[in-house]
């Protein structure tokens, strides 16, 4: 076990801004109930890196965020095993199962490597909260991990064990161009349609849709395609946002934070023609000489620009409800507390 003095935490602080957003432009659009589909815990004892990108979170870290975020809501969570260098994957998924016992509600995707021995891998879905999968590019065999392509960091023996048992699998796009980029459409389209059809992709980050530009080349080829899913997370802009509900059916979405790091900083993710990144505003020098707010929590942006899409797409309490909470109730049996995939 590593020393405590690592175990650092991100804050758990509201200012009066993001309470006033909380409280005056989200209060009303927030659900009671609320399945949060992309969220990370992370232990930094389970890496032997030391410059390591993710804070300490455990089930009680993101509960204390979600009580903060989101006062008086019955919140659960589809755990992302978190990637990471260096990382023990047998040791952080097992931990990961022990804190997500607490919460029968709560699903995990198990992280996957290509180096993950198969078996093992059928042996850790077989536990009833274990429904899926999650991969991720910087695990790539190409070494790149900026353009690589599914199969470089998903091996086809993996896929053709997700496909057998019907698994889950949370998709963080690769490529410069996202969904946009052909290759991805072009393997999606195999995957769904013919190699492996059982298998069920939740295309996160809205098909790695941080602009508006990947989404408005691909929404039409995507939602044909059977078997694909979306989560919102972390995706602060309008435009991807609004294409996604305007095309999609609000069946095939999921609400996700992706809490605590990369969802509950202070800013937003900025986006500066098809060019995107986090911009953290604690890390830098900003003024705002012409008002007195100040920036508020990327969830809340995230949640401000969802609210606004969902008003000029014109989505019903039925397409919301969907989002926040039905889609997962329906889909992965949150209302049980002993889930079987063959139901
Ligand atoms: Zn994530």
């Amino acid at each position: 076990m590593p020393n405590d003095s690592i175990l650092t935490q991100r804050s758990i602080v509201l200012t009066d801004d993001d309470r006033r957003i909380r409280d005056e432009d989200l209060g009303d659009f927030v659900p009671d109930r609320l399945f949060d589909a992309h969220i990370h815990l992370f232990h930094p004892g389970h890496t032997s890196e030391r410059a390591i990108p993710w804070t300490y979170a455990d089930l009680d870290t993101i509960r204390s965020w979600s009580r903060e975020l989101w006062p008086g809501r019955d919140v659960h969570f589809l755990i992302q095993g978190t990637p990471c260098p260096g990382l023990d994957v047998a040791a952080h998924h097992s931990w990961v199962v022990q804190q997500a016992e607490q919460d029968p509600r709560s699903r995990i995707n198990r992280l996957v490597t290509p180096g993950c021995d198969i078996e093992q891998i059928r042996q850790d879905v077989m536990h009833p909260q274990v429904i899926g999968l999650k991969p991720y590019r910087l695990y790539s065999v190409t070494g790149d991990i900026h353009e690589c392509r599914i199969h470089h960091f998903l091996t086809h023996e993996q896929m053709e064990l997700a496909d057998e048992l019907g698994l889950w699998i949370t998709l963080h796009l690769s490529g410069s161009d996202g969904c946009a980029w052909d290759c991805n459409l072009k393997d999606l389209t195999e995957y769904t349609t013919k190699r492996y059809p059982r298998i069920r992709w939740i295309l996160a980050h809205c098909a790695r849709s941080f602009t508006w530009w990947p989404i408005r080349q691909a929404i039409e080829r995507l939602r044909d395609l059977p078997a694909i899913w979306y989560d919102l997370s972390a995706v602060t802009d309008l435009r991807p946002i609004l294409t996604l509900l305007r095309y999609e059916s609000s069946e095939r979405i999921f609400y996700g934070s992706d809490g605590v790091d990369a969802g509950f900083f202070r800013g937003k993710y900025v986006t500066l023609g098809r060019a995107w990144q986090g911009l953290d505003v604690d890390r830098l020098h900003l003024a705002f000489p012409h008002c007195q707010a100040r920036p508020i929590l990327a969830v809340y942006e995230q949640l401000l620009a969802f609210r606004h899409a969902a008003e000029i797409a014109e989505l019903s309490p039925a397409d919301l409800d969907n989002i926040f909470w039905k889609n997962a109730w329906r889909e992965f049996g949150v209302v049980r507390t002993a889930p079987s995939r063959t139901e």
